[in-house]
């Protein structure tokens, strides 16, 4: 048997293609794409402009799938919600959605576990199951509106998985869900955050997308970056940020640097000059996120005053900073707590 098509990832030029190719008419592939991307269809039974025949092939020819919500967690402190998706082939992802004045932002996972290995988060414990399809990465955020009855105005790409170790289907997913015809979340929305793939930034930065890349920095010198995150080993800061600086030359977008602060880690004020020092002269932004703690870890989050310090700090010098907020404190949504496994937890049953 061959494998069925992924409808859910192709494009409409592919699409008409596969249409023509089945001997359909191209106007049914921009049908078929309405319902898809518009409305946001997880059945070919429900495309009711289609004939039952046609309804019928498709589901025979192409895979669809439904993302069953395997938990839904809501958070009391702020409506946060952390979702645990199940996939087609049993794996579990999760996605978190989140309600701000501007917007609902959703986000996303890009691969099923991840295989960068940072010290500080959950969702590269087990390594790299396997990488999400572009379809996958919409799907999160098709079922995440459905359920809410919402439409999601923003996107992250800073669920579990690194996205740039995964860059065609991040690129094919990028040009899909900022597709006018389709989803339309504008590019401008749309936030990838990366660990430093550096090869892999500056072919992002050949697409000329309008999206906003966020580097994890994480540390002011290599040394200790390298105690924190593995791909240091691979390509020092100087090479990150030049590579930065070619995203920002090729699209005008300002990057965001993330810096996740661990208490007598790299904290210190002497390190907030480091790092502001490392970044002057740079149209940027830091984003500092008081790590938060996994149990498998101990690793301890900079407490308020000191993260107002390192702020400070770093404003002294015109660097435009803040401080990530934290929500869903209570379902574990935060950054770096996603995993691919459901916890169990007292009185939860495990959905594999
Ligand atoms: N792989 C990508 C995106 C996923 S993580 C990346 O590395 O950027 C999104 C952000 O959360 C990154 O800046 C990441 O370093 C940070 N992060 C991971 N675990 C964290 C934790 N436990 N506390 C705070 N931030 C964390």
């Amino acid at each position: 048997m061959s494998e069925k098509v992924d409808i859910r990832s192709m494009d409409r030029q592919e699409l008409k293609a596969f249409f023509l190719g089945i001997g359909e008419k191209p106007f049914r592939a921009s049908q078929v794409y309405q319902w898809l991307h518009r409305k946001k269809a997880d059945s070919f039974a429900s495309m009711t402009n289609l004939s039952e025949g046609l309804r019928q092939t498709l589901a025979e020819l192409c895979r669809l799938d439904a993302f069953a919500v395997a938990e839904r967690q809501v958070s009391r402190l702020d409506g946060t919600r952390k979702y645990a998706f199940l996939l087609a082939d049993g794996n579990i992802i999760e996605s978190v959605y989140m309600k701000y004045h501007y917007g609902v932002s959703v986000c996303i996972s890009s691969q099923v576990g991840c295989r960068m290995g940072c010290r500080f988060c959950a969702s590269t414990l087990g390594g790299l199951v396997r990488n999400l399809t572009p379809g996958e990465m919409l799907g999160q955020i098709y079922a995440i509106e459905k359920d809410t009855g919402e439409r999601v105005s923003h996107v992250v790409v800073m669920g579990s998985g690194e996205p740039l170790d995964n860059l065609d289907n991040l690129i094919r997913f990028l040009r899909l869900v900022s597709d006018e015809e389709g989803a339309a979340i504008g590019q401008r929305n749309i936030t990838v955050s990366t660990c430093g793939l550096v090869p892999e930034i500056y072919r992002l930065a050949e697409e000329r997308f309008q999206i906003t890349l966020a580097l994890s920095l994480h540390a002011p010198e290599d040394a200790l970056r390298k105690t924190m995150m593995p791909i240091a080993n691979r390509y020092t800061i100087r090479e990150a940020l030049d590579a930065c600086d070619a995203y920002f030359g090729a699209t005008g977008r300002r990057i965001s640097y993330e810096y996740s602060l661990v208490r007598g880690v790299n904290d210190r004020p002497g390190q907030a000059q480091q790092l502001a020092a490392l970044l002057r002269g740079r149209n940027c932004h830091v984003n500092l996120i008081p790590v938060n703690p996994i149990r498998e870890r101990n690793y301890r989050e900079t407490k308020g005053p000191e993260v107002q310090q390192f702020k400070k700090e770093l404003e002294k010098s015109g660097i435009h900073v803040t401080i990530r907020r934290r929500l869903g404190a209570d379902i574990d949504s935060a950054c770096g707590q996603l995993r691919r496994r459901i916890q169990q937890e007292e009185g939860r049953e495990e959905a594999e």
